[in-house]
């Protein structure tokens, strides 16, 4: 289908293009130079001491896990309300989950009370996310972490950029993970960065991320080494050349691309400030990245007319999200959770298109349909 107002789009020009071409000229393809110098800027973008680029996000979140020893037998609170690897990622290791239910309709992150509600014996972590780039009652959580001797780790795939009280989002924790999935604030089509400040977790990152080799492709290729042992059951989780050229230019980017998102963020609130509209996250303080712009129904409304309607119109919207604990699998796995907010957010959240090369009157496009479809529903013409 041919939108008139996409969800989201990439912000690619000509330089992501000569950092590819580069890279094929340069007839180094698999990790090196090129991702060494992505981690370095990445790092220091974030102000973190490591940087891992990897695969994807939903490996840095298993690499987090695995980083710390979380394995059988301990369980990992983390939201529902969030993409379905944030705890994916914790069954991977063996690990067992607790949800526990976000703030409100206005606040869609993780609550700390919750998150305490939810603490047994067998408890090693929490895992947060930061919805949408908006930061998550980060400050209280890690208290609840240091109070209970709990790991924290931080999902921030919606938050590169992002940051409360001047320190980074994804960093105020014992890991930090981002996510360069095309439609994330800093697109390569996959990858993602682990972050962290701890030389343990780091050391034992370098080797899980490729098979739990002591040594690298590209460190023999310089002739640093020979050969190599296995320390540790690996995996192959590493990102590419190409990716990591695209991440360096995205990453220049990335503080432009934020601040139009902000901006267009700020319109949407002030023109839907009296449409009916719970708007979340217009109160939360802190530098957020934009990543998504959710609105929530009003109670009894028919999202999916709502959603038809702006279709009609062209406008592509999105869920964010259908809630994990409603999941088969998860259903199967976990029996009877109950989670009233996050089933409430799940069930009238809509995702309004939001992106950096978004135009002025893509923007206002997507405003009047928004005003005439809520008029609709009010008269109840459905
Ligand atoms: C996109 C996303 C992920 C997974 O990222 P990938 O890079 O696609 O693996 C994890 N958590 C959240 C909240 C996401 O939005």
């Amino acid at each position: 289908m041919e939108w008139r107002v996409p969800l989201a789009d990439l912000n690619f020009d000509d330089e992501e293009e000569k950092a590819v071409s580069d890279v094929l000229h340069s007839r180094w393809l698999t990790m090196g130079a090129v991702t060494q110098e992505f981690e370095k800027e990445f790092a220091e973008a974030e102000g973190v001491k490591y940087a891992f680029a990897v695969s994807n996000a939903t490996v840095a979140l298993h690499l987090a896990c695995l980083g710390l020893g979380i394995g059988p037998g301990d369980e990992v609170i983390a939201p529902s309300l969030t993409f379905v690897a944030t705890t994916n990622a914790v069954l991977y290791t063996g690990a067992d989950v607790r949800f526990a239910d976000i703030i409100g309709l206005d606040e869609l992150t993780i609550s700390p009370e919750a998150i305490e509600r939810q603490i047994t014996h067998r408890t090693r972590a929490i895992m947060v996310m930061h919805y949408g780039g908006y930061p998550c009652r980060i400050e209280e959580i890690a208290a609840v972490a240091r109070k209970h001797n709990l790991f924290l780790i931080e999902d921030a795939a919606h938050a590169p950029g992002a940051s409360i009280q001047g320190r980074s989002l994804g960093t105020w924790s014992d890991a930090g993970c981002f996510s360069f999935f095309s439609n994330k604030n800093l697109s390569t089509g996959e990858g993602g960065m682990l972050v962290t400040d701890r030389e343990d977790v780091a050391a034992k990152v370098r080797t899980l991320r490729s098979h739990g080799m002591t040594t690298l492709t590209w460190d023999r290729h310089q002739g640093h080494a020979y050969s190599y042992d296995v320390v540790d059951l690996g995996y192959n989780y590493r990102i590419d050349e190409i990716r990591s050229a695209l991440g360096r230019v995205q990453l220049k980017k990335l503080a432009g691309s934020n601040a139009r998102r902000g901006e267009i963020t700020r319109h949407y609130w002030q023109e839907f400030s009296n449409s009916g509209l719970v708007l979340p996250f217009s109160q939360v303080e802190g530098s957020p990245s934009y990543h998504i712009f959710p609105i929530i129904l009003p109670e009894g409304a028919d999202r999916k007319y709502f959603i038809d309607c702006l279709r009609e119109e062209g406008i592509q919207t999105s869920i964010h999200y259908p809630s994990i604990h409603g999941f088969s699998y998860y259903q199967k796995r976990y029996l009877g959770i109950s989670l009233p907010v996050t089933e409430a957010a799940a069930a009238r959240e809509v995702t309004l298109p939001l992106y950096p090369t978004m135009t002025d009157e893509a923007v206002e496009l997507v405003v009047q349909s928004v005003r005439k479809t809520m008029a609709a529903m009010g008269k109840g013409s459905h």
